[in-house]
C-alpha cells in the first residue's frame, strides 16, 4: 500500500461541489489501497478577502503580523472541515487538523514562516485506522504557540513537506491547469503541457516567477527528493513528473518561459567610479533587509558609473528612499526608478552547451521592436528586463522563436469545467 500526499489548490475546493468532487477523488485514491494525505487551500480568493479586511481595519498601514497570519490561516481551516465533512458523507473515515493541531513546527517570521520539524507521530495513528488525513497547507506554529503562514501559495509546500516527513510514495499538486507548461498557458494559449521537467529547471522557473509550485515546495523536494507531481483536478491525466535525475537524457535546449511582474527597477546615475562604490549603494539596502535581484554597473570613460538593480515591487519606495538617501553621501548625479517592468526568463538545462541562445533570444525580442533593458545569466537560464507593457508580446514571441507550441495546434483549456 502507497501513501500518497495530494494537495488541492483554491480553484479546486472553491465551491461545495468542487469540494465535493475532491472527497470523491480523494475517496478513489483510498479504495485503490492507499493511504492518503490530503492539504487543501483557502476557497479561492479568500486570501485575498482577508487580507484586504486587514488592510481596511489598519487603514492601510501594516497590519501586526502576529494577527494577520492568525487572520490568513483561518481561509483553509474552512475549506479542511467542509471536506472531512464531504468525506464522511460518502461513509469514509477522515480527520482533520490545522498545522498548529498537526504540529507543524515553523520559526517566527509571520508571513514567510520556514518548516523546522513536523510532528508526524499521531497522523500515522490516524492511518493506521484507515483515516484520510485532511491538513490545513500554509500554516504552521512556531514555539510559543502563535500560528504562522509560509508565504503565498504556501500550501505547495505543506504538502512536500508532510510527503517527505511521512516518506509518501508521491506527492501530487492538483490545480487548475494539467500540469507544467511550456509557459504560463494564461498568456500563451498554445503552450504545451511537459511530461515531465528537471527539478532544477523547476526552481529555475519557481524563482523566475512561475507561480504554479512555490519555491519552497520545489526546494523541499529536491532536499528529500520527494516524487512531485502537477495534476490537473478537473480532468485525468498523467500531468507533469518533476524529476531528478537527467544522467543521459537529450534535454530540449529551452524547457520553459517564465515571466516575473513584481520586480522594480533603481538606478543611480553619475557615482564616482571607484572600489567599494557598489557595496556602498547596495549596503544600506541590504542592512534594511531588501532582497536585491538583478544588477549592473556600467564602465566609464570620465571616472563615473551608472548602477542600475532591482527589488521586489513591495519594497521599491523603501529602497528608493533610502538609495536616494544614501546617494547624496555619493555624490551621486540622480536617483530615479521605474515599477513598470516585466522579467521575461529563459529555462533549461539543454542551454548549457548552446551559445546561440542569447542572440536568439535578442533578435527575437528585436524583431518585436522590444527593448531590452537589463540582463543576466546563469548555466541554465537567460533573464531580461524589458517594459512590462510588452510582457505578453515578449513572452510569445520567445515562445515561439524556441519552436514550444503545441505541435497539434491545441489550445490550453485554464479554467476547470463545473463538477458537481
Ligand atoms: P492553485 O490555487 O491550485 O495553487 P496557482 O494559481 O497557484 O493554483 O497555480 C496555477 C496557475 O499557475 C495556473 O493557472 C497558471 O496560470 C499559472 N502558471 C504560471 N506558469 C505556469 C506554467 N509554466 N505552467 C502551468 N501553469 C503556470
Ligand atoms: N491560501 C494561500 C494563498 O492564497 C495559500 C495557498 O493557496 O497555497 O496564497
Ligand atoms: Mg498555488
Amino acid at each position: 500500500m502507497a501513501l500518497i500526499v495530494q494537495k488541492y489548490g483554491g480553484s479546486s475546493v472553491a465551491t461545495v461541489p468542487r469540494i465535493e468532487h475532491v472527497a470523491r477523488k480523494a475517496a478513489a485514491t483510498r479504495s485503490a489501497g492507499n493511504d492518503i494525505v490530503v492539504v487543501l487551500s483557502a476557497m479561492k480568493g479568500e486570501t485575498d478577502r482577508l487580507l484586504a479586511l486587514a488592510y481596511e481595519v489598519s487603514h492601510s498601514q501594516c497590519p501586526a503580523p502576529r494577527e494577520l497570519d492568525m487572520l490568513l490561516s483561518t481561509g483553509e481551516q474552512v475549506t479542511i472541515a467542509l471536506l472531512t465533512m464531504a468525506l464522511e458523507r460518502l461513509g469514509v473515515a477522515a480527520r482533520c487538523y490545522t498545522g498548529a493541531q498537526v504540529r507543524i513546527l515553523t520559526d517566527s517570521s509571520h508571513s514567510k514562516a520556514r518548516i523546522l520539524d513536523i510532528d508526524e507521530e499521531h497522523l500515522v495513528e490516524d492511518l493506521k485506522l484507515g483515516r484520510i488525513v485532511v491538513v490545513a497547507g500554509f500554516q504552521g506554529v512556531d514555539e510559543t504557540g502563535a500560528i504562522t503562514t509560509l508565504g503565498r501559495g504556501g500550501s505547495d509546500t505543506t504538502a512536500v513537506a508532510l510527503a517527505a516527513a511521512l516518506g509518501a510514495g508521491e506527492c501530487q499538486i492538483f490545480t487548475d491547469v494539467d500540469g507544467v507548461y511550456t509557459t504560463d498557458p494564461r498568456v500563451v494559449p498554445t503552450a504545451r503541457r511537459l511530461d515531465r521537467i528537471t527539478f532544477e529547471e523547476m526552481l529555475e522557473m519557481a524563482s523566475l516567477g512561475s507561480k504554479v509550485l512555490q519555491i519552497r515546495a520545489v526546494e523541499f523536494a529536491g532536499k528529500y527528493q520527494v516524487p512531485l507531481r502537477v495534476l490537473s483536478s478537473f480532468e485525468e491525466g498523467p500531468g507533469t513528473l518533476i524529476t531528478y535525475e537527467v544522467e543521459g537524457m537529450e534535454e530540449p535546449l529551452i524547457s520553459s518561459i517564465a515571466f516575473n511582474r513584481d520586480e522594480a527597477k533603481l538606478t543611480i546615475l553619475g557615482v564616482p567610479d571607484r572600489p567599494g562604490i557598489a557595496a556602498q549603494i547596495l549596503g544600506p539596502v541590504s542592512a534594511a533587509n531588501i532582497n536585491v535581484d538583478m544588477i549592473v554597473q556600467n564602465i566609464s570613460k570620465e571616472g563615473l558609473t551608472d548602477f542600475t538593480f532591482t527589488v521586489h515591487r513591495s519594497e521599491y519606495e523603501r529602497a528608493l528612499e533610502l538609495t536616494q538617501k544614501h546617494a547624496q553621501e555619493l555624490g551621486a548625479r540622480e536617483v530615479f526608478g521605474d515599477t513598470d517592468i516585466v522579467k521575461l526568463s529563459l529555462v533549461g538545462v539543454g542551454m548549457r552547451s548552446h551559445a546561440a541562445v542569447a542572440s536568439r533570444m535578442f533578435t527575437a525580442l528585436a524583431d518585436e521592436g522590444i527593448n531590452i533593458q537589463m540582463i543576466s545569466t546563469s548555466e541554465i537560464k537567460i533573464s531580461v528586463v524589458v517594459d512590462e507593457k510588452y510582457l505578453e508580446l515578449g513572452t510569445r514571441a520567445l515562445h515561439r522563436a524556441f519552436d514550444l507550441d503545441d505541435k497539434d495546434g491545441r489550445r490550453v483549456k485554464v479554467e476547470g469545467a463545473e463538477v458537481g
